[in-house]
């Protein structure tokens, strides 16, 4: 048997009535469970489209009564929110940008228990722009504390601040995806939902498939996909949003992780050789520290420095060619190095 991975769809911002409408009946026939349309964009250039407003709660209270879908937007202040309760929009997010202010994030759940519609409320947490676990954390936690009904947590991928060379870096997507953050946000809170926000990751239509698939093989529990009737002419978001027809083709092409899992065996021998190898690991990590400690004893004697540039330096063109060689990724490999490197430094300066 199968599970159905949650499906939250619908253009970046409501632009007219028109197009949230057609939108809207265009993936309900696509099967998702919650229709999303931003109303107040946070944009990072002040020249970009805001997003219409209060004005378009008028339109979501429709969609919702005519398609029988909840729909979700986006709040970043207790003002927002207080507006969308008025218009019975209970289904909401909070954006990577709101994620990362624990200010905001407090009046609004300050604002979320002083309503008394807390239990009414389904909110999506989308992981700060930074990749910051604790504050992702803290701001489901904030939501849990208000009594917030349902919770589910979406991972967008993380911004860096040179963007031309972090599309390059990663692989021609926007944002780094940074897998290993949701996977600890499931080990730390097993029970919460993630979904994958494969549209503002990639920030291109043409990866958005390929990145769904990756996130259900990594277990994520559902997907949000930005979807517009016209994606081209999209007034934020241009480059990632793909068409209902499009989303429907995505959907069926979707490959779903069986629940029963029939290979069980050979994962079980395989994974007990992926113990074995972990373990040899760690024993070169031990046996290289205790290297580490005794050129330490010598630095020391010598009255040498203990953290030498040129040498690191060497060491690390020297490591990352070999991962060159066997063709893997630079960034992560760089990162093993570093790690190994100030473990060692570490134990020298004892
Ligand atoms: C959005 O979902 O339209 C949005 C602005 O997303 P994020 O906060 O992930 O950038
Ligand atoms: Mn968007």
């Amino acid at each position: 048997m199968s599970y159905r991975p949650f499906m939250v769809a619908g253009p970046c911002s409501a632009e007219s009535e028109q197009q949230v409408m057609d939108c809207a009946l265009a993936l309900k026939h696509a099967g998702i469970d919650i229709f999303r349309a931003g109303l107040w964009k946070p944009r990072t250039s002040p020249d970009t489209f805001a997003g219409v407003g209060a004005q378009g709660l008028a339109w979501l209270k429709r969609v919702q009564s005519e398609t029988d879908i909840k729909v979700a937007t986006e709040i970043a202040t207790a003002e927002h929110l207080l507006l969308c309760l008025d218009n019975d929009i209970t289904h909401l997010w909070i954006g990577a940008r709101t994620c990362a202010n624990p200010f905001m994030l407090q009046q609004i759940a300050e604002a979320i228990k002083l309503s008394g519609r807390a239990a009414e409320l389904c909110v999506m947490v989308k992981n700060p722009i930074h990749p910051d676990l604790a504050a992702w954390l803290g701001a489901i936690e904030r939501l849990q504390q208000a009594g917030v009904g349902r919770i589910m947590a979406v991972h967008r991928g993380f911004s860096d601040s040179v963007s031309s060379s972090v599309e390059s870096r990663n692989n021609g997507m926007r944002n780094d995806p940074l897998w290993s953050i949701p996977l600890s946000l499931k080990r730390r809170m097993p029970h919460l939902p993630i979904l994958c926000d494969p549209s503002h990751l990639s920030g291109d239509r043409y990866l958005v498939a390929r990145i769904s698939q990756q996130a259900l093989d990594l277990g994520m529990d559902g997907l949000m996909i930005e979807v517009h009737p016209v994606p081209e002419k999209a007034l934020s978001d241009a480059k990632q949003q793909i068409t209902p027809d499009e989303f429907k083709v995505l959907v069926d092409s979707l490959h779903l992780p069986s629940a029963q899992n029939h290979e069980f065996t050979a994962l079980q021998a395989l994974r007990n050789e992926i113990d074995r190898i972990d373990s040899s690991i760690w024993n070169l990590i031990e046996e290289r520290l205790e290297v580490a400690k005794q050129i330490g004893d010598i630095k020391h004697k010598a009255g040498m420095p203990v953290y030498q540039n040129q040498r690191y330096s060497q060491l690390l063109q020297a490591r990352l060619s070999w991962a060159q060689n066997v063709g893997l990724e630079e960034k992560p490999v760089r990162q093993i190095i570093e790690a190994i490197h100030e473990l060692a430094i570490s134990k020298q300066l004892k």
